[in-house]
């Protein structure tokens, strides 16, 4: 069932989508070489506990999940797309790192995802963390009401084909409110005009996952949440909760 969001809910979710933005900048800044993955879990740990947000990754077990996650953040580097589980792994020169985060407060929830290079970065992961956001806007500008869940997907996959980069499959965005994970899915392929249409106060989770390599083969870890890229390229993932509205799409995990 998709839930549609009064304004005064917005207003709640966007409080909830600042305090994501505040948790990413916190692990961004704390990231650098020789910095475990663990430290950037805890950076944005503290930005949480200071606000009174409550972590929806904590403890969270979908159903392909074989243990609760462990951390309030996933840090996923180099071939790891997404679910990357922060672990003692110390940051290297070079290190593409994606962290994804979200905070419940107040009852409402913002989810969102960044990518980032460590040190000195590679041209080619410059450019994959480039068409990566390229293609996030490009999903952002399709969220207009009267468009539909598949003019989403569409621009998506547009930028993703593009920059002949591939996409995992079975995964992509969602609709947020009171939980991270509702209806609609929100796939990062698709066919304009096709799909759940969108009206103000709908609000999506948008997440392209790119992975430089061109396949979209992933293979799961052993720890039964991180997804790699088959062919072991590197991949980038970025995220923002976005809502429809009447006044053209709006940012609610931006600062
Ligand atoms: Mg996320
Ligand atoms: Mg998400």
């Amino acid at each position: 069932m998709v839930e549609i969001k009064t304004d005064a809910a917005l207003e709640a979710m966007r409080e909830a989508g600042r305090v994501v933005a505040r948790a990413l900048a916190a692990a961004r800044d704390a990231a650098g070489v020789g910095v475990s993955l663990r430290e950037l879990d805890e950076a944005a740990r503290a930005v949480l506990t200071e606000a009174g947000a409550r972590s929806p990754f904590l403890g969270y077990r979908p159903s392909f999940a074989p243990t609760p996650f462990p951390a309030v953040a996933c840090v996923s580097v180099n071939d790891a797309i997404v679910h990357g589980v922060p672990d003692g792994y110390r940051l290297r020169d070079g290190d593409l790192v994606s962290v994804d985060c979200g905070a419940e407060l107040d009852g409402w929830t913002g989810d969102a995802a960044v990518s980032f290079i460590v040190g000195t970065p590679r041209p080619a992961d410059l450019e994959l963390v480039k068409a990566t956001r390229e293609a996030l806007d490009a999903g952002i500008a399709a969220a207009t009401a009267g468009n539909r869940i598949g003019d989403i997907s569409h621009a998506i996959g547009a930028v993703a084909e593009a920059a002949r980069c591939g996409m995992p499959r079975d995964f992509g965005g969602h609709g947020i409110g009171r939980r991270m994970h509702e209806d609609p899915h929100v796939p990062n392929r698709g066919r304009p005009g096709r799909g759940f249409p969108l009206r103000h106060g709908l609000v999506l989770a948008i997440e392209p996952m790119l992975m430089a390599g061109g396949s979209d083969a992933y293979r799961t870890d052993p720890d039964g949440w991180t997804l790699r890229t088959a062919d072991g390229s590197r991949a980038a993932h970025i995220e923002h909760t976005v809502a429809v509205t009447d006044e053209g799409p709006r940012v609610l995990t931006l600062p």
